[in-house]
């Protein structure tokens, strides 16, 4: 089954509200089995509405619309259905008994335009709206369906899932197809180096796709299989990512949910350590992140936010003679700082990051993206350079990505490089 989703309202034309109900759709669609092609998004204007419905009819079997169902003039949906399928707005006796409840029930009088909640094409099957004064409809005509649904998620939500789901796992039953996805997550390759690999990987397999998402300092690979049945999809998939695995070895960090601080706090956990932080240009955030997983407390002791270079001396020890010799964005400055934290802290890892994040606060020789990072470990105590592009927020979220991998591929490989 093909499907369609048309998402209606001039406030998403202007930018004014995320399309989140498309984004959903298409996510329960795609676990039914049902392939979404098109997303359309169209403003409260009858002639293009129309057109936009013909449209869809022509290259979908479903189509599912949102928004353009209250009572106002600019809400056109199903004036636009019964147009392009010539059919009549019929009213619908239980949907009229509702509205008037609704309003009863408010202790308000029902303005006249309500009325117009109770309409439907003729042949409707009604989708009740529990919390709101707009029901939905699904009309068919031949093989041709086009479910109607509120604007609002809160309404459209709880409609789609009471009602259409059903109805949709009913429609698909005779050839199920079901589709399994999770995403890999990747750091220190860049979007070419992991295409390259990934090339050819795929040929001769229909029911398996990737595609890679940029995300803030890490790259997401969603790969998915669809298969006749939920075990085989399952299969597919797992065979797949372990291809990938294979080639991409310790550049994935995590799959679905789990985050790089997951990853870091699972590893530390086993291996039963513990870790503070010394940060200068992330100010923080290597700290935040590691304490945005819950139970962090069982490996995370705490950390030095030393800004400025005063600070770096008088709480991690860094020595005067560095900061003046080397500065504070150097390999010797972030090699003190882990130090001083693993000795200060008492833990028996700490990382460090010291960088220049700008816009300003760059020269030729310290260039703005330069940063270090620091890891100090029972054994020794090192520091990496990295040459990061991006803006300051960029900048910053790659260096706490950088810090945490470089742990986390420690606790793998039990040495620092
Ligand atoms: P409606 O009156 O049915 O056109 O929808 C009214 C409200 O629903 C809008 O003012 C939006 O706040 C919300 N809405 C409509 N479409 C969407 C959408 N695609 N995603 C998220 N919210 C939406
Ligand atoms: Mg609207």
């Amino acid at each position: 089954m093909k499907a369609e989703l048309i998402s209606t309202g001039t406030e998403l034309l202007l930018g004014q509200t995320l399309n989140t109900n498309a984004h959903y759709l298409s996510q329960r669609l795609s676990s039914l089995g049902i392939n979404v092609y098109y997303h359309t998004t169209v403003g409260d204007n009858t002639e293009r509405m129309e057109q936009v419905l013909r449209s869809a009819l022509d290259r979908a079997d479903l189509v599912i619309t949102t928004g353009g169902l209250g009572p106002t003039l600019d809400d056109l949906t199903k004036q636009a259905v019964c147009k392009v399928w010539n059919l009549a707005l019929e009213v619908h006796a239980e949907s009229l008994a509702g509205v008037k409840t609704f309003f009863a029930k408010l202790g308000r009088d029902m303005p006249e335009s309500n009325l117009k909640q109770a309409y439907f094409p003729a042949g409707s099957k009604v989708i009740p709206n529990h919390l709101g004064t707009a029901p939905g409809a699904i009309v068919e005509k031949g093989d041709k369906t086009v479910v109607i649904l509120p604007g609002p998620p809160a309404e459209m939500l709880p409609m789609f899932e009471e009602t259409v789901e059903p109805y949709l796992k009913d429609r698909t039953k005779s050839a199920p197809e079901v589709i399994k996805a999770r995403a890999l997550k990747i750091f220190g390759m860049n979007e070419a180096q992991v295409d390259e690999i990934l090339a050819g990987m795929l040929t001769g397999h229909s029911n398996l796709t990737v595609a890679l998402l940029a995300k803030p300092a890490e790259l997401h690979l969603r790969i998915s299989a669809t298969s006749p049945s939920e075990e085989e999809a399952w299969q597919a998939l797992d065979a797949l990512e372990k291809k990938i695995r294979h080639e991409l070895g310790d550049k994935i960090f995590a799959s679905g949910d789990l985050t790089m601080a997951g990853a870091v706090g699972e590893l530390l956990s086993k291996a039963g350590m513990t870790i503070s932080t010394a940060e200068s240009c992330t100010g923080g955030l290597i700290g935040g992140t590691i304490t945005a997983v819950a139970g962090s407390s069982a490996y995370y002791l705490g950390g030095f936010n030393t800004y400025r270079n005063e600070l770096k001396h008088k709480l991690l020890g860094v020595r005067r003679e560095t900061l003046e010799k080397y500065g504070a964005v150097s390999s010797e400055t972030a090699m003190e700082m882990a130090a001083g934290a693993r000795l200060q802290a008492g833990t028996d890892l700490a990382v460090s990051s010291t960088g220049i994040a700008g816009p300003g606060g760059g020269s030729e020789e310290k260039p703005v993206g330069l940063v270090y990072v620091g890891l100090a470990t029972p054994e020794e105590t090192q520091a990496q350079a990295f040459n990061f592009f991006g803006n300051r927020e960029g900048i910053r979220a790659l260096t706490v990505n950088a810090a945490l991998n470089w742990v986390r591929l420690y606790l793998m490989r039990g040495r620092a490089n």
